[in-house]
């Protein structure tokens, strides 16, 4: 059982981390920050912080855990402003959907304390944001990913493995590398797509009558293109080698499929359907019923 959750950013992550928490009765009180006062003041009206923190520094101060569940691009700034005010038993982590540039900031803003910090991405959320948004439930057979680093002290890392265990979710453990190579392309290139789709049909003339037939397969393909702007425009920029890669793969792919319909080539057309066909029936999310983001 921790004592104090200083949580910096009370948002859907956060606040759904503060919330699986208080339902395992893993910790005794929580004491969140976010940008705005308001968001801070929502969180406590909410239930899911005790105490609203006026900055980030008395949020982890007292506090055996810390979570900065913020925009990957107001990591360095956060780790800054905790730095002084980390515990000595404290164990920090972070939820940023990108690992490698979040753990440079890290090792800019915490310095000596840089021991304390557990890299951590949760593989679960939605388009939705804010703390409005949050559950209990949200971790609960989602995968969460931990990229360890070499300073990173052992025993935080077992018990950041333990605190994800304890909200349901399934731990693996990646190198930062690895996590932001599979994640650029199993997430941030959908996430590009859908947004340059939906752009490129809305942008049309004939756009918004287009909009007005479509069915289940515009649904499900743009889901992700309702997703929050900053948090896109950040992971997108802080993991573009990956994601500039990922989409050259993903046109070379889309030309050659470009060429089997205008050569009218049918067979190597529906035996390239029938290859992606049989990679989506063979994939399987841990928990098929509820849509995840990540
Ligand atoms: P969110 O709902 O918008 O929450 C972000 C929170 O951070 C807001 O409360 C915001 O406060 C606060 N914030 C922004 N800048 C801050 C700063 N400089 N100092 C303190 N607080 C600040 O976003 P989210 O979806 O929870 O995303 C948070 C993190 O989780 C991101 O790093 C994202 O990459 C990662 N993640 C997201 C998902 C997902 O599906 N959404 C999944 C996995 C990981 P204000 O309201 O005052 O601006």
């Amino acid at each position: 059982m921790f004592d104090q959750l200083g949580l910096i950013g009370c948002g859907l992550i956060g606040g759904s981390f503060a919330l699986a928490l208080k339902q395992a009765r893993l910790v005794k009180r929580v004491v969140g920050y976010s940008k705005s006062p308001s968001t801070t003041e929502r969180a406590r009206q909410l239930g899911v912080i005790d105490v609203a923190a006026p900055s980030a520094l008395l949020a982890v101060s007292g506090a055996d855990l810390v979570l900065i569940a913020v925009p990957v691009a107001a990591s360095e700034a956060t780790f800054k402003a905790i730095r002084h005010g980390i515990a000595d038993n404290a164990l920090v982590m972070d939820v940023g959907s990108t690992k490698r540039d979040v753990i440079a900031a890290a090792e800019r803003g915490l310095q000596q304390q840089l021991s304390h910090f557990v890299p951590a991405h949760p593989i679960a959320g939605k388009e939705l944001s804010g703390v409005e948004h949050a559950e209990a439930r949200l971790f609960v057979d989602r995968q969460v990913v931990l990229t360890p680093v070499e300073s990173t002290r052992r025993a935080n890392l077992q018990r950041a493995a333990q605190v994800w265990t304890d909200v349901g979710a399934k731990v693996v453990q990646m190198t930062p590398e690895a996590h932001d190579a599979a994640f650029a392309a199993v997430s941030h290139l959908p996430h590009l797509l859908a947004f340059a789709f939906t752009n490129a049909v809305a942008g049309q003339p004939d756009g918004s009558q287009f909009l007005a037939v479509a069915g289940s397969g515009f649904r499900d393909f743009s889901r992700i293109a309702a997703s929050d702007p900053a948090m896109w425009r950040d992971v997108l920029l802080a993991n573009r080698e990956q994601v500039l890669l990922q989409s050259q793969a993903f046109r070379k792919a889309l030309l050659q499929m470009e060429a089997l319909i205008a050569s009218g080539d049918g067979k190597s057309l529906e035996e390239a359907i029938a290859a992606a066909s049989r990679t989506r029936a063979q994939w399987q999310l841990p928990a098929p019923d509820a849509p995840a983001n990540d």
